[in-house]
């Protein structure tokens, strides 16, 4: 079957036999504090890093969707306000779910057909929020604009939805502060995870900030990544099946 709707992607054709294997090795049974799962994760986070060329300061988490991942900006890193610049469906449906969170959440569209002309962010904001491949219409953003809007916005956050393109292209990490993508779009496996990869200058918000109202609040996940753990009961299965694909594709 090729499909051309947005997502969920076909996925590959070894995941049948992986979730065999992850039956017979119990990992879906596997207990999510013990010493198993710890090992499971820093190596799926490891294999990320080396695969994406995720820097080595920079902070990796799961979470489920990418859609928790806009939840988690706007709770855990917006103190003011955040700024979005969207030209399609989804970046829209980004700045109504932050707006809902932190009210007043600026919306910025931009026409399809013309490229992002990067600005000063406005200073009652303080995360400006780009779609890098925004999956409605399929325009990209480069990379070298997100890195002029940081340039640009040193006080800023730079988040950057690349849903529907992390895994398929080279990102250059650098150029943002924080970065998420859930897997059932260009890591072609099944939905339910997400990842989102922090700065360190995301990680300072987060800590200055210390929100903890939420089970996903930033601040708790940071405590717990750091033991290879998160605060909830992560998708065992799909991080074991990201790891399995991580070590033979790309
Ligand atoms: C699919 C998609 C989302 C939503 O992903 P969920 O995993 O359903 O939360 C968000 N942003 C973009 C760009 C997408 O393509």
């Amino acid at each position: 079957m090729i499909s051309f709707y947005p997502g969920p992607s076909r996925v590959y054709d070894e995941i049948p036999d992986y979730v065999k294997d992850a039956y017979k090795r119990g990992i879906l049974s596997m207990n999510h504090r013990n010493t198993e799962f710890v090992k499971l994760c820093e190596k799926t986070v490891k294999l990320l890093r080396s695969r994406l060329g995720v820097p080595p300061d920079y902070t990796i988490f799961f979470t489920s969707s990418a859609t928790e991942c806009w939840e988690i900006i706007a709770q855990s890193l917006t103190q003011r306000n955040s700024i979005h610049f969207h030209n399609g469906a989804f970046g829209e449906k980004w700045h109504q779910y932050a707006n809902r969170i932190k009210p007043g959440a600026l919306s910025n569209p931009f026409n399809k057909d013309e490229e992002l002309y990067p600005l000063k962010a406005i200073d009652t904001t303080d995360v400006i929020c780009i779609t890098q491949n925004e999956t409605s219409n399929g325009t990209m953003v480069s990379t070298e604009i997100i890195s002029r809007f940081r340039e640009m916005n040193p006080d800023h956050l730079v988040a950057v939805d690349a849903t529907s393109s992390m895994g398929g292209i080279v990102l250059d990490f650098k150029s943002a502060d924080v970065w998420f993508a859930s897997v059932q779009k260009c890591f072609g496996l099944p939905a339910g995870l997400a990842v989102l990869i922090c700065s360190p200058k995301a990680i300072e918000r987060c800590v200055a900030l210390d929100e903890r109202n939420h089970y996903n609040s930033l601040a708790f996940m940071n405590e717990m990544i750091a033991k290879w753990q998160t605060p909830f009961t992560p998708n065992v299965l799909g991080i074991y099946l990201l790891m399995r694909t991580l070590k033979i594709k790309m």
